[in-house]
């Protein structure tokens, strides 16, 4: 009987879909790999789960590699060191600004962030903040430690106490729940606070997904407040966030054609690549900021920007310790 991540009964739990690789190469980490649902918790979940030396190995290897989405990762640092202030990671700061009183708050630990873009702009606003994450990246160390950051290389050798804990799009990575939380149950000071934010997967996400990979753990409203209870957290706030499951969807399969396209065409794709590296920058620069500015006056712009419309494809909330 395959038992729930949350509630650890398995009353409940059913088949609900096969699990779809975004990049088809990938296969070879989630082999085998079904989802089950757990009614009682409105929470899905892979079985069997892929084995820790294969999500370790993809995880620091793998998954922001050059040129893959949904990260898209180019040779450019300047640029990457500017990605902070895309609108999603702006959406975070405001949400989190107004909710809670950073002025109070000494050291956050940004859980599986990348490049720490969130941390890193609260700490550009308030600047008492102390820095430290948790991220086995290769391709992340660089920038982590240029912007001040102290990188944990595993969960347990957490030491530290936080007042506040980020952690967005890397819960639906994990392969438990139940023990991230109680560490961060273990490492939040007293009245300490947990913001994340992960996908939102009630039925309208499984209908017309292109792909599940690499995500393991599929929540929605109920089974963050099933996790909420079990370790003693009460909700601040719980939002449904960013655009629709239709744009959602449309975006994903845009992302999977286009790394397909790349591959088919290398030879192409390989000239362009080498183009980028003789124009003088000054020119790539004004072009990306003339598509930036294009991409402004579009209304894909607001997805980021308009919480609770009944359709929105994530969802967000903070926590505190009771
Ligand atoms: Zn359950």
């Amino acid at each position: 009987m395959i038992k729930c991540l949350i509630c650890n009964k398995d009353k409940k739990v059913e088949f609900l879909e096969e699990y779809i690789v975004e990049i088809k190469e990938d296969k070879n980490y989630f082999e085998g790999a079904k989802i089950y649902r757990c009614d009682d918790c409105d929470f899905s979940f892979v079985n069997p789960m892929p084995s820790e030396k294969k999500l370790n190995d993809f995880y620091k290897n793998v998954y922001r590699s050059e040129n893959r989405p949904p990260y898209w990762i180019t040779e450019d640092y300047d640029d990457r060191k500017k990605n902070y202030l895309n609108d999603r990671n702006l959406s975070y700061l405001l949400y989190i600004t107004t909710l809670i009183d950073i002025k109070k708050v000494e050291n956050v630990f940004d859980f599986g962030g990348g490049d720490g873009d969130l941390a890193y702009a609260l700490k550009k606003n308030f600047q008492q903040l102390n820095l430290f994450c948790l991220e086995s990246d290769s391709h992340c160390k660089k920038i982590l430690k240029d912007r001040g950051y102290t990188n944990f290389d595993n969960l347990s050798d957490v030491n530290k106490k936080f007042d506040l804990i980020v952690t967005t799009h890397s819960l639906e990575h994990l392969a438990d729940i139940n023990s991230i939380f109680s560490k961060f149950n273990e490492i939040l000071n007293p009245n300490g606070y947990i913001y994340f934010e992960v996908p939102n997967c009630p039925q309208e996400y499984w209908d017309g997904r292109p792909y599940d990979g690499p995500h393991l753990l599929f929540y929605t409203k109920k089974s963050m407040q099933k996790i909420a209870d079990l370790h003693e957290l009460k909700f601040i706030n719980f939002s449904f966030s960013s655009y629709s499951f239709t744009n959602d969807h449309k975006y994903q399969h845009e992302a999977q054609n286009l790394y397909e396209e790349n591959k088919e065409n290398q030879l192409l794709f390989k000239l362009k690549n080498l183009l980028k590296k003789i124009i003088p920058k000054k020119l790539i620069y004004l072009r990306r900021e003339y598509m930036e500015a294009k991409k402004n006056k579009d209304d894909v712009k607001m997805g980021w920007f308009v919480n609770n419309t009944g359709e929105n494809c994530y969802i967000r909330g903070i926590l505190q310790k009771k």
